[in-house]
This record gives structure tokens, C-alpha cells and sequence, in this order.
């Protein structure tokens, strides 16, 4: 696998869905919100079935299936701690505890050490088969939009410029870029990490899709609202048990 290749991707993931968010702001405040949301459920499906039908499978395939699930609970248990620590993931609720305190440069450090485990995600994804890490990046840059969404407004909110929150929100995804590389070099030496380097990114997969997408997702109740996330999630499910079936 070459290198080139994991630092397009890392820049795709990273800064691309900067770019993509920053692009969407474009759009007006009703739509943005929509598209967004909507977003938001596909990405539920994408990082679960990459998670369940990509990653793991991959992992047990290189390893012995009690570590690697043993690893996966680790990782649940360590991103839950890691939570806790930083808050660095999303809340869309205004009232919530981040929205209050949070300040530009908590959510700033709070995304670059996320955008950093989804470089090292992307990493291990490629070095394990470049179909995977194809998906892997799609995963990310679906999951990161809304992400992103949700830090400009934060960001702009808190008195930044539009340019200015996009080149601050920039500099904090380019952490994916350098964890990524570090962990590409890493991984390629130590062959045998790669199975657990997996596991992890699964569980990272996991505990943003149950643990941080679909909690969002149960705040609207209506038919409406409930109808299309089922359906947004089997989608994203599908896409990825299709490409993986065509091997794309
Ligand atoms: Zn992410």
C-alpha cells in the first residue's frame, strides 16, 4: 500500500470534510439542517456496517477472535473514559453542558484528538486492504460533516469569523493527517498490531454510531423522522455489504 494513497485519504477524511461542511454552509439554514440530519443517519448504518461486515471480520481474519473481541470491549470502555475526559464528541442540544462551557478551544482540542483516532482508523484500514480503507474514509467523511456542521456553529457562535472558524476547524482535522501517517509507518513494522489497530478503529466505529449518532437520532420522535432513520441506516448498511459482496 502506498503511502500517497493513506495521505489522500487522510486528507479527504479530514480537511475534505471540513471543506464539504464549510461548502454546505453555503446553503440556507433550513436546508443545511436537513441535509445534515440526514447525513447524520447514513452514517449511522456506514460506520456499523463497516464495523461489523468490514473491520472485524478482517481483524478475526488476521488474529485470534476472543483477543480481538476482547479488544473491541476495551476500546468501547476506553472511548467511553476518553469521552468523559474531553467531551470531544458532538451535542446538538443548546442546553446541554459542552454548549455552556464550551469554549472554541475545547471544541478545537476536543476534535483534533478525535480527527487524530479517525487518521490512525484510516491507517490500519489501508494497511489491512485498500477496499476497506476505501470505506473507511467514506465512513469518516460521513460521520465528520455533521460533526464539522455542529463546530462552525459552535465556533461562529462564539465569535469567530466565518474564514476564521474554517481555518481553525481545518488546523484541528489536520491532526488526522499526522496520527495517520505516524500510525501508517508504525503498523507497516509492526505487522502483527495491525489486528488490534483494527479491533480499535471498530470499536471507535461503534461507540460513535451507538454511543453518540443514534442517542441524537432518538431526540425526534415523530413517525416521519423515525421512518427515515430506519431507513437511512439499512441504507448505509447496504452500501457497505453491497461494495463488499462486488468487491468495489
Ligand atoms: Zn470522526
Amino acid at each position: 500500500m502506498e503511502i500517497a494513497n493513506v495521505i489522500i485519504a487522510l486528507f479527504l477524511g479530514s480537511i475534505g470534510s471540513v471543506a464539504l461542511a464549510g461548502l454546505m454552509l453555503l446553503l440556507g439554514n433550513e436546508k443545511l439542517e436537513k441535509v445534515s440530519t440526514y447525513l447524520m443517519y447514513l452514517a449511522g448504518g456506514i460506520l456499523l456496517g463497516a464495523a461489523f461486515l468490514g473491520m472485524i471480520p478482517k481483524a478475526i481474519s488476521m488474529s485470534d477472535t476472543r483477543q480481538v473481541l476482547q479488544t473491541i470491549m476495551f476500546g468501547i470502555l476506553l472511548f467511553f473514559i476518553l469521552e468523559k475526559i474531553i467531551l470531544w464528541r458532538s451535542c446538538r442540544n443548546k442546553n446541554c453542558e459542552r454548549h455552556i462551557n464550551a469554549a472554541a478551544p475545547i471544541i478545537l482540542i476536543g476534535d483534533a484528538f478525535h480527527n487524530a483516532i479517525d487518521g490512525v482508523v484510516i491507517a490500519a484500514s489501508f494497511l489491512s486492504s485498500t477496499e476497506l480503507g476505501i470505506f473507511v474514509t467514506l465512513s469518516v467523511l460521513l460521520h465528520e460533516i455533521p460533526q464539522e456542521l455542529g463546530d462552525f456553529g459552535i465556533l461562529i457562535k462564539s465569535g469567530f469569523s466565518r474564514s476564521k472558524a474554517f481555518w481553525y476547524n481545518a488546523l484541528s482535522g489536520a491532526t488526522a493527517i499526522i496520527f495517520g501517517v505516524a500510525a501508517f509507518y508504525t503498523l507497516e513494522s509492526l505487522k502483527s498490531l495491525i489486528p488490534y489497530a483494527l479491533a480499535l478503529s471498530a470499536a471507535s466505529f461503534l461507540y460513535i454510531a451507538l454511543a453518540d449518532l443514534i442517542p441524537e437520532m432518538h431526540r425526534k420522535t415523530s413517525f416521519k423522522a423515525s421512518l427515515s432513520q430506519v431507513m437511512l441506516i439499512t441504507v448505509g448498511i447496504l452500501i457497505i455489504y453491497v461494495s463488499l459482496q462486488l468487491k468495489l
